[in-house]
């Protein structure tokens, strides 16, 4: 999955938040699929190293839109796929062939550059993708992908958490990121729970079924609730009986982050670097993918002007 992000995305960051605030996501499409895109937000491009969040919304099954991206780049940036319903084959150009299934995580890390390609295998996908950007030490360094069939998965009194990235109370995920980040997929069958969350990192809460109320505030399906650092746990409500909702954080990255499509960098100057590669078919920044789909070019980064 692709997830462009586009000027209206390009969020003004704001400095730490000083207590949870709900922010609505923004309806759009990627591939013709319709999505959530829940970050970046007003005012608000990063919880952690998490920079991005498109909630695929589930499927008409009368009428299911294939998830067809084809290859196209990514710098600076992990890409985190998760799905919910459905079927898809990850290639990229390292040479990966994967399917996943939900349940399973791919994490792509680009450093430098890579290009990948996504097509659904089943009728309609559900799921969330997600991108983690990358610190300082590794965003230019060699790429990496790497598909974990099973993660672990924490009992709660009225639910259960699968572990995608990170830890939480001593049950850790496999997957290898290289920034303090936590990614939950939460299965809430009761009314309350308690995620204990980690104090130095501030966190998201994104539901996925049904309206949550994260401490005081209301939360609908693919909005957010940012919540601050210094939180030991997370109390969570519904008023239905089941709801699955993602929690996502990390340690904050400490550094404004610039994003344009799908680059994620420092400046607009590595970006234009970094699109001038991908248009030109720049072969050692981004290799060749094998994909019967078509290879989706660049539009212009709007700074450069028309032409
Ligand atoms: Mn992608």
């Amino acid at each position: 999955m692709s997830g462009p992000v586009q000027p209206v995305d390009a969020a003004v960051e704001q400095g730490p938040l000083a207590r949870i605030d709900v922010r609505e996501g923004r309806a759009t499409t990627v591939g013709g699929v319709p999505i959530s895109r829940v970050l970046p937000t007003k005012g608000r491009r990063t919880v952690g190293p998490w920079c991005f969040v498109d909630l695929i919304l589930p499927p008409d099954f009368e009428d299911p839109h294939p998830l067809e991206v084809g290859p196209h780049p990514h710098t600076g940036l992990a890409t985190v796929t998760w799905l919910l319903e459905g079927e898809a084959l990850h290639t990229d150009s390292l040479g990966s062939e994967q399917p996943i299934r939900p349940g399973q995580l791919n994490l792509m890390s680009a450093g430098n550059g890579i290009a990948h390609a996504e097509l659904g295998t089943t009728q309609g996908i559900h799921g969330v993708q997600m991108w983690l950007a990358q610190p300082e030490e590794t965003r230019h360094g060699d790429s990496r992908f790497e598909h974990v069939a099973e993660l672990p998965v924490i009992g709660f009194p009225t639910g259960e958490a699968t572990v995608m990235i990170g830890e939480i109370a001593g049950h850790r995920s496999p997957a290898v990121v290289d920034w303090g980040t936590v990614g939950l997929d939460v299965d809430l069958r009761g009314r309350r729970i308690e995620i204990p969350s980690e104090p130095g990192y501030e966190h998201a809460v994104i539901p996925i079924d049904h309206a949550l109320k994260v401490d005081e505030a209301i939360v609908e399906p693919g909005w957010l609730a940012l919540i601050p650092v210094g939180v030991e746990a997370i109390p969570i409500e519904t008023s239905s009986d089941r709801a699955r909702f993602l929690v996502v954080g990390g340690e904050p990255l400490g550094e404004p982050i610039e994003m344009w499509w799908n680059f994620v960098a420092r400046s607009k100057d590595e970006i234009t670097e970094a699109w001038r590669s991908w248009q030109a078919h720049d072969l050692d920044r981004f290799g060749p993918v094998s994909s019967r789909l078509s290879r989706i070019d660049a539009p212009a980064p709007p700074w450069l002007g028309e032409g």
